[in-house]
């Protein structure tokens, strides 16, 4: 498991709703070509693929920061009682319990970001009461990028957006209780929490960004799933909107950060997850915190 960080007066723990064998690279990467995956593989830690099922392991977790001012969740995972269709049906018990383990209740969260609104990014959003979906944190204001969230009215509104209904059970009752805030790329939260656009994954996904005391950390959605992407980081998925533009993003954001001491948090990236990034010619390497 993350141990937890700390990046100066700011610190960051991981819930995680599930862990494991996910999908084989080349059925998650269209470019991929299976003989370079491996070669790569080779040389990475072994708890970032199974042999045996030849699955790359994939973790999907929440991310909780406590600042001096704010208790933040970013992205919140599948959910409850979504219905949705095996394998994303996974069982609930764990994430409750990692929000139990680390000490906090619904109602301490003052902010939940989604770096963007995919199935697996905001689905604690909401809970189902009484028939309703209802706000899971109460005192909460979520912030979601305003052209995300459109994108995905529109798109629900077209019946485009499978699986389910998220963008209906997981934002919209969200904005009719008044806790949304919708928000352009350059919001910042206050001078800790700000956002880092970077589009392609979905129309307005965003990392998000931590800064204190002069460290600086950065939670990246899903900007990529596994370290194999840093070694190629052309390798986009088959669930990217503009995989073309998600590939630009990637190595923009990785040619930034490489060979600094900014700490990635990669929200499907196995533990222990926080990493640095290391430049290598036109590629890049993962070098996870242990
Ligand atoms: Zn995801």
């Amino acid at each position: 498991m993350m141990r937890q960080i700390r990046i100066g007066d700011v610190t960051i723990d991981s819930i995680i709703e599930r862990a494991g064998p996910w999908r084989a690279p080349e059925a998650m990467f269209p470019d991929c070509d299976l003989q370079v995956a491996r070669q790569h593989l080779a040389d990475m830690d072994d708890f970032v693929f199974d042999p045996q099922s030849g699955k790359m392991m994939i973790t999907y977790q929440t991310f909780l920061l406590r600042t001096p001012h704010h208790t933040i969740l970013v992205d919140t995972c599948t959910g409850e009682d979504k219905n949705y269709p095996a394998p994303m049906d996974f069982p609930k018990q764990p994430w409750l319990d990692g929000f139990a383990r680390l000490g906090i209740g619904l109602d301490d969260i003052d902010y939940v970001f989604c770096t963007h609104l995919h199935i697996d990014h905001c689905g604690w959003n909401t809970r189902l009461v009484n028939g309703r979906w209802v706000p899971t944190f109460p005192k909460a204001k979520y912030i979601f990028h305003k052209r995300e969230y459109d994108f995905w009215e529109a798109a629900t509104g077209r019946g485009e957006a499978p699986p389910g209904e998220v963008w209906r059970m997981n934002c919209l009752p969200v904005v009719e209780a008044g806790q949304a805030l919708l928000v352009e790329d350059d919001f910042a939260l206050d001078d800790l929490i700000t956002l880092t656009p970077t589009p392609g994954h979905s129309p307005c996904h965003c990392c998000i960004n931590i800064r204190s005391a002069g460290q600086r950390a950065v939670v990246t959605g899903d900007l990529m799933h596994h370290p194999l992407q840093c070694r190629e980081p052309d390798w986009s998925t088959i669930f990217c909107w503009d995989p073309a533009m998600a590939a630009r993003s990637r190595r923009a954001f990785l040619s930034s950060v490489a060979d600094t001491d900014t700490m990635l948090l990669p929200i499907h990236f196995a533990s222990p997850t926080a990493g640095h990034v290391a430049a290598d010619g036109s590629r890049f390497r993962y070098k996870f915190l242990k």
